[in-house]
C-alpha cells in the first residue's frame, strides 16, 4: 500500500502572519487595510500592544490610509496610547477637499513648468500629508497629462525614482498645541502693563528661556528642551533667552558655556539674549535682604542632616523664629565671610508642614568659598535653584518658564515666591524628559564616562551629547527632526534610538553623494588586463543634479572579504567563489582563475574580466537556473583610492536601560566601536575636504555600508570615517 499523500503545506502570505499577530477578524479586507494592518504588525511599539484591538478597529472605522497609519507608529513609538492625541497624530479630521487639491496642482505646475511628474508629486504630498498617496498621484497625472515637459538633459544611467521625503511630521501647530498658549497667572495690573510694554519694545508676543547649567555639555535631552522653548517661542512670534544658571560655582566652567552657546546656534536657534543667573546677583541679593525685613526669610544654623530631618519629620527650626534684625546680621556676616561653608544657611519661611516637602522652608542661600567663572571672588554666597530661577523669570519677563517634569514638585515654592516678591508673575509649565534607549543621558554619568575614559572625551561619536552626534556625522535637521517627530507630551518618554538612525537614513538618502568604498579589502588582479577604464558613476541613482562622477577601472582592485569564498559556492552562497563568476556594480563579469598567496601573507584572487554584456546574460541565467541572484559587488580600484581608517559604531550600552541593571558601567557594549583600519575610500571622497571646528563636512552613501563623514582628526596624512549609520533600521 502506497503512503498517504500528506497535504502540501499552503505557504502563509505576509498578511496571514499579520492577521494572526493581530488577532484581526475573519473577513476579507481590502489591500489598503491589508498595508495598514502589515505596517502595525511591524511597527506597533510594545507598550501599545494592549491597544491592538482597539488600533485595528479605528483603522476599519475611520478608514484610515497608510500615511495615516505610519504617522500613527510613529507617534506611538514616543507616546503611550490616548485616543484623542493618536487620532490627532494620525491626522483624522483633517479633510482636503478635490478642488482645493486641484487648485494646488494647478498652481505646482505653473510655477514648476520643466519639472517632472514626480517632483510636482513630492510638492502635493507636502502640502496634503493626510490624503491617500494613490488619490494625489491620480490628480497629479490628470493634471500632468497634457503639458509638454522641456526635459532637462538628463545623463542616461541616471534612473527615475523618486527621491524619499523623510517621515512625514506632525505639524509644529499640532505638537505644540500641548503647551498653555499663555501666562494664566493673574497679574498685578500695574506690573501687567509694565511686562506689556517691554514686550511691545521688544517685539514679542511670548518670552521662553533655555536654562542650562553650565557644568557639562548639552545632549540630546538638551536638545529636546531648546525645540521646546526656542521653536514654541518662533510659533507664537516670541523670542528665547539662553540663559546660563551657575549658581553652582564649583561644577561650572568657561569650557561648558562656550560649547552650550555653539551647540545651540548649531542647532539654529536664534537666542534673544545670552545671560547668565549670575548677572543677577546684586538684585537676587538685596531682594533677599528686603524678604528678611519683612519676615519672610531667616538664617539658620542647623547642619544639613538637622535640615533634612526637621523636613521630614515636619518640625519647625529653631532659629525659624529668630528676629528679623538677628537673621538680617547673619545674612551680612555670611556674605563678608565670616561664617564657614556648610554653618549657616538663609531659609525661606514657607510652610514646615506643608505636604509638598519643596514647601517646607527651602534654602534660599548657602555658603561657597568658591570663585565663580562670571563673578570671581566677589560672592561667598551663593542663591539656590528654588531662590534663583522664579525670580530670574520674573526679570526677565519670561512669560513660559517650561522645564521638564521633575520640576513639578518645585512649582509651589516657586509660586510662592514670586507671589511674595510683587513683580511680574511668569508661568512654569512642565513637559517629560527625553529618555533614549541603550545610553545614558545625565551629565554627571556622562562626566563619570568621560572622566574615567570609558569614552574618548565628551564629543565621543558614540556619546548621546550634541558634540559626540556632530562629530558622528547628525546633522541639525536630523536632530530637530527627531524632536519633533517625539514631540511634546507629559507621559513618560523613553524612545528607541533607532527613531534617530530611522529619521537620519531618510533624510542622508536624499541628501548625501554615493560612493563604492570597501571596509574588508581583498585584492583581485586581473590577468588579463589591457588598460584603465574610465567609469561614469552617478553620484545619486535618483538625483540626477548631483552629477556624474569619474571614477577608474584598473588592474588590480578591491572587494569585500566577506563577498569572496575561497572555494566552490554553497547553495547559498551568491557572491564571488572559485566556482562562480561574479558582476561588480557599473563594472565588467569577474572570473576567478586563481588564488595565490603574498609575501606579506594575504592572499591575492587572480582574475579574468570581461564588459560584454552578453556574458553578463549568461551569468545571469546561470545564476537564476540555481534560483539564486546574480549579485554586483561594490567594489574599488586600487591606482584611485586611499586606505582610510573607518569606524562603525554601536550603542554604547547593552540594556534598553542600563539605568535599570545594577552596575551600569559593567554594561557597557565592548563593541560599541569596532575599527577598520585597511578600508578603502575613493580617491574623490579623500578629497571632499575635512571637518573642522563643527563646520558640517560633506557626507557620503558607501554602497552598500551606510552613511559616513570623515572625522574631526582626520588628516590627509591619516583619513578617518565615521560611521553615522548603517543603511538597514533597527527600528
Ligand atoms: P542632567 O540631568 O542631564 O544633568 P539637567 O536637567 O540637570 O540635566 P540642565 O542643564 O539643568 O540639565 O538642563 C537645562 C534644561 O534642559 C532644563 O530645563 C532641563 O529640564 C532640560 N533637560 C535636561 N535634560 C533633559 C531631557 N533629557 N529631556 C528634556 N529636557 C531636558
Ligand atoms: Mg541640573
Amino acid at each position: 500500500m502506497s503512503e498517504p499523500v500528506a497535504a502540501k503545506p499552503v505557504k502563509k502570505t505576509t498578511f496571514d502572519k499579520t492577521r494572526e499577530q493581530l488577532s484581526l477578524p475573519e473577513g476579507t479586507y481590502t489591500s489598503g487595510q491589508e498595508s495598514c494592518f502589515n505596517v502595525i504588525a511591524k511597527k506597533l511599539p510594545k507598550s501599545a500592544i494592549p491597544h491592538t484591538a482597539e488600533i485595528c478597529n479605528l483603522v476599519l472605522s475611520l478608514n484610515l490610509n497608510l500615511k495615516q497609519v505610519e504617522a500613527g507608529m510613529y507617534f506611538l513609538a514616543a507616546n503611550a496610547f490616548e485616543l484623542a492625541a493618536f487620532k490627532t497624530a494620525c491626522g483624522v479630521g483633517v479633510t482636503y477637499t478635490p478642488e482645493e487639491i486641484e487648485a494646488f496642482i494647478t498652481d505646482a505646475v505653473q510655477k514648476n513648468p520643466t519639472a517632472e511628474n514626480f517632483k510636482i508629486l513630492s510638492i502635493v504630498s507636502k502640502q496634503f500629508p493626510w490624503a491617500e498617496a494613490q488619490k494625489l498621484q491620480a490628480f497629479v497625472q490628470k493634471a500632468c497629462e497634457n503639458r509638454v515637459v522641456q526635459k532637462e538633459e538628463k545623463a542616461e544611467k541616471v534612473q527615475k525614482a523618486a527621491i524619499p521625503e523623510g517621515p512625514t511630521l506632525m505639524p509644529l501647530e499640532q505638537v505644540y498645541d500641548i503647551i498653555p498658549k499663555c501666562n494664566r497667572y493673574e497679574q498685578l495690573p500695574e506690573e501687567q502693563a509694565k511686562h506689556e510694554a517691554f514686550l511691545k519694545s521688544i517685539n514679542a508676543t511670548i518670552l521662553t528661556r533655555f536654562p542650562p547649567e553650565p557644568n557639562g555639555y548639552l545632549h540630546l535631552g538638551h536638545a529636546k528642551s531648546m525645540f521646546v522653548n526656542f521653536g514654541y517661542a518662533k510659533l507664537r512670534g516670541g523670542k528665547t533667552y539662553l540663559r546660563l544658571d551657575d549658581t553652582n560655582p564649583e561644577k561650572e566652567n568657561e569650557e561648558y558655556v562656550e560649547k552650550i552657546k555653539e551647540m545651540c546656534k548649531w542647532l539654529g536657534h536664534e537666542i534673544f539674549q545670552i545671560t547668565h543667573a549670575s548677572d543677577y546677583f546684586q538684585r537676587l541679593y538685596d531682594i533677599a535682604e528686603d524678604l528678611i525685613v519683612k519676615g519672610h526669610c531667616y538664617v539658620d544654623n542647623q547642619t544639613p542632616e538637622q535640615v533634612a530631618e526637621f523636613r521630614e519629620k515636619k518640625m519647625d527650626p529653631p532659629c525659624r523664629f529668630r528676629p528679623a534684625e538677628e537673621s538680617l546680621k547673619l545674612f551680612r556676616e555670611m556674605r563678608m565671610g565670616l561664617w564657614a561653608e556648610g554653618t549657616i544657611t538663609l531659609r525661606m519661611k514657607i510652610d514646615m508642614k506643608n505636604a509638598n516637602p519643596n514647601m517646607r522652608d527651602p534654602i534660599a542661600y548657602r555658603i561657597k568659598f568658591h570663585d565663580h567663572q562670571q563673578s570671581g571672588d566677589k560672592w561667598c554666597i551663593y542663591p539656590s535653584y528654588d531662590y534663583t530661577h522664579c525670580l530670574n523669570d520674573a526679570f526677565e519677563n519670561i512669560t513660559h518658564s517650561v522645564c521638564t517634569l521633575e520640576f513639578n514638585i518645585r512649582r509651589e515654592s516657586y509660586d510662592w515666591l514670586t507671589h511674595i516678591v510683587g513683580g511680574y508673575r511668569p508661568m512654569q509649565w512642565e513637559f517629560s524628559r527625553l529618555n533614549i534607549t541603550n545610553t545614558v543621558m545625565s551629565k554627571r554619568r556622562l562626566l563619570r564616562l568621560v572622566n574615567e575614559n570609558f569614552v574618548n572625551g565628551w564629543d565621543d561619536p558614540r556619546m548621546p551629547t550634541l558634540v559626540g552626534l556632530r562629530r558622528r556625522g547628525f546633522t541639525p535637521s536630523v536632530i530637530n527632526q527627531f524632536c519633533q517627530l517625539v514631540g511634546v507630551s507629559r507621559n513618560d518618554q523613553f524612545i528607541d534610538y533607532g527613531l534617530l538612525e530611522y529619521v537620519a537614513r531618510q533624510e542622508f538618502e536624499r541628501t548625501n553623494d554615493r560612493a563604492m568604498a570597501v571596509l574588508d579589502p581583498i585584492k583581485i588582479e586581473l590577468a588579463d588586463y589591457k588598460e584603465d577604464k574610465e567609469i561614469e558613476y552617478p553620484l545619486h541613482p535618483a538625483d540626477a543634479s548631483k552629477g556624474m562622477q569619474k571614477i577608474k577601472f584598473g588592474k588590480t582592485f578591491f572587494i569585500e572579504q566577506s563577498a569572496f569564498m575561497n572555494g566552490n559556492a554553497t547553495p547559498d552562497f551568491m557572491e564571488l567563489a572559485l566556482d562562480q563568476p561574479c558582476a561588480l556594480r557599473y563594472g565588467p563579469a569577474i572570473y576567478v582563475k586563481e588564488v595565490v598567496t603574498e609575501k606579506n601573507g594575504q592572499i591575492k584572487i587572480i582574475a579574468t574580466h570581461s564588459w560584454d554584456a552578453e556574458e553578463k546574460q549568461k551569468l545571469f541565467k546561470a545564476m537564476k537556473a540555481q534560483k539564486k541572484t546574480l549579485l554586483h559587488l561594490h567594489w574599488i580600484s586600487e591606482n584611485d583610492s586611499r586606505v582610510a581608517e573607518v569606524r562603525l559604531y554601536d550603542v554604547l550600552f547593552k540594556s534598553r536601560d542600563p539605568m535599570e541593571v545594577e552596575d551600569w558601567i559593567a554594561d557597557m557594549n565592548p563593541n560599541s566601536l569596532i575599527v577598520k583600519d585597511k578600508a578603502r575610500v575613493p580617491k574623490y571622497v579623500a578629497e571632499a575636504g575635512t571637518q573642522k571646528d563643527g563646520v558640517q563636512y560633506k557626507m557620503f552613501q558607501f554602497e552598500r555600508l551606510g552613511f559616513f563623514v570623515v572625522d574631526e582628526q582626520s588628516s590627509n596624512k591619516k583619513l578617518i570615517f565615521n560611521r553615522t549609520v548603517a543603511l538597514k533600521s533597527s527600528f
